[in-house]
């Protein structure tokens, strides 16, 4: 816990942690040694955590880095978090993102921006900025991230770590902020695919606080880590990787190497296409956009957080707190999604996008019938500068050209890093599995690295 507090402070410039919890963080330590010296230690004795700002921590503040929820403070922990401390890990802290986790770059944080560890004049990546640098830079070993669009897999592509979005309902959503209910997933930053594996195991499950969350037996995914059944995989990877168009060359590469490689340890690699390429990345914005519109009018100055000084009146008291309240890229999105659910477009947009959701979902199912894997980038370029895409919001949206297909279709989807460019900047792949499949993926990642 010293030597990550200690790291804190040394790349405290970076603004990765919102709060750092100094002294509770020693003292659950101090708890933690003794529980291992009586032999009562949990799974993840000593495991030390970083929270994205979304995640509900009993008795600490909790904003969504937004203006909105000043002075919010979390009445209860959040299922995945209660789980982490049953089984002893130790949360050093609350960690920056995006403002709801609404970004792709960590510039839309009320609390300014963070900044790559790599290169200071870079981003981190976003929504979970602060949690990707935060294991990048030693402060933690494992950050608890969420992934609506890409939040996960793209910054711990940006910051060389791997991360991993599990299957929707995978992870219990109480206590995570709500941003997108129907993509939103918990989801996991670390070094090693065994510590992600470890933490999933632990966090994954049946919970009665969210009526969404699978019934499904949790395996042991740390232990079938290694235990591989010796069978070949079928793996398919994305046309554009060939292709080559919009994609960073150094990514294409680095890429065409590691499917060499999982060719010359005898598994199958084909090609596909995925005709509906074109319609991921509108579907997500509509749909993400409509939930966010809805589930953010719970910030009316009255329940929760800010309140503005100057209302006159109950209206102007919604009006003024929500504008002064929200951020620019908030209030863009909830102002696209109101527009998507009004009355004469709803059936244009949402309902259109709905639909094309499904037909999105069944597609990718069927390739992941045929094929154990689907293989892709996560991010067409590495990390780009800070300011670089700010003044473009669809430029920025097109930085998860590849990232939203598995919230779309809800299946799971990992990180892993793949060298880096001439820069000497982080490179990713994802590779994209079935419904429930997170055993096999974590297992085929970790021979991957
Ligand atoms: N970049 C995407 C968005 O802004 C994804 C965000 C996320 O996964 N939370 O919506």
């Amino acid at each position: 816990v010293r030597h990550h507090l200690d790291n804190i402070r040394k790349k405290a410039h970076l603004n990765a942690f919102l709060s750092v919890y100094e002294e509770e963080a020693l003292l659950q330590a101090a708890a933690v040694d003794k529980k291992i010296k009586e032999g009562k230690a949990g799974k993840l004795a000593g495991l030390v955590v970083g929270l994205k700002d979304v995640l509900a921590y009993k008795d600490h503040p909790l904003q969504g880095a937004s203006r909105v929820l000043d002075g919010f403070i979390s009445q209860f922990n959040g299922t995945a978090v209660q789980r982490l401390l049953d089984e002893d890990a130790i949360i050093i802290g609350r960690q920056n993102c995006d403002e709801f986790a609404m970004g792709s770059s960590n510039e839309n944080s009320a609390f300014g921006p963070v900044l790559n560890d790599a290169d200071n004049t870079r981003v981190p990546g976003g929504s979970s900025g602060g949690s990707a640098v935060a294991v990048q830079a030693d402060m933690c070993q494992v950050s608890i991230g969420s992934d609506t669009g890409g939040s996960v897999r793209q910054p711990a592509a940006f910051c060389g770590l791997v991360g991993l979005k599990p299957t929707y309902s995978r992870i219990s959503r109480y206590g995570l902020v709500a941003y997108g209910s129907s993509f939103d997933c918990i989801g996991i930053f670390g070094k090693s695919v065994e510590d992600v594996a470890l933490v999933l195991e632990v966090m994954a499950g049946a919970d009665d606080m969210d009526s969404t969350v699978s019934q499904q037996p949790v395996p042991s995914y740390s232990a079938e880590l290694t235990a591989s059944n010796g069978k070949p995989y079928k793996v398919a990877y994305v046309r554009e990787i060939d292709g080559g168009e919009g994609l960073q060359p150094e990514i294409r590469d680095a890429i065409v190497a590691k499917l060499d490689q999982i060719r010359a340890a005898g598994h199958s690699v084909e090609v596909i296409d995925f005709p509906l390429q074109e319609y991921v990345l509108p579907t997500y914005y509509i749909l993400a956009t409509a939930e966010a519109s809805s589930n953010l009018s719970r910030y009316d100055g009255v329940r929760y957080g800010y309140r503005s000084a100057d209302a006159t009146d109950l209206s102007s008291l919604y009006k003024k707190s929500r504008s002064e309240g929200f951020g620019k890229e908030v209030q863009r999105r909830i102002l696209l999604g109101t527009f998507v659910l009004s009355a004469s477009y709803y059936d244009a947009y949402y309902t259109k996008a709905q639909k094309v959701r499904r037909i999105i979902r069944e597609k990718t199912k069927e390739l992941l019938r045929q094929y154990d894997f689907i293989v892709m980038p996560i991010t067409p370029t590495t990390a780009f500068k800070l300011g670089e895409h700010t003044d473009n919001p669809l430029e920025m949206y097109l930085a998860d050209l590849f990232s939203v297909q598995a919230n779309v279709a809800g299946v799971p989807a990992i990180a892993v890093p793949c060298g880096n460019d001439n820069q000497g900047l982080p490179m990713g792949l994802q590779v994209i599995a079935d419904d429930f499949e997170e055993s096999k993926l974590l297992h085929f990642s970790n021979a991957l690295l």
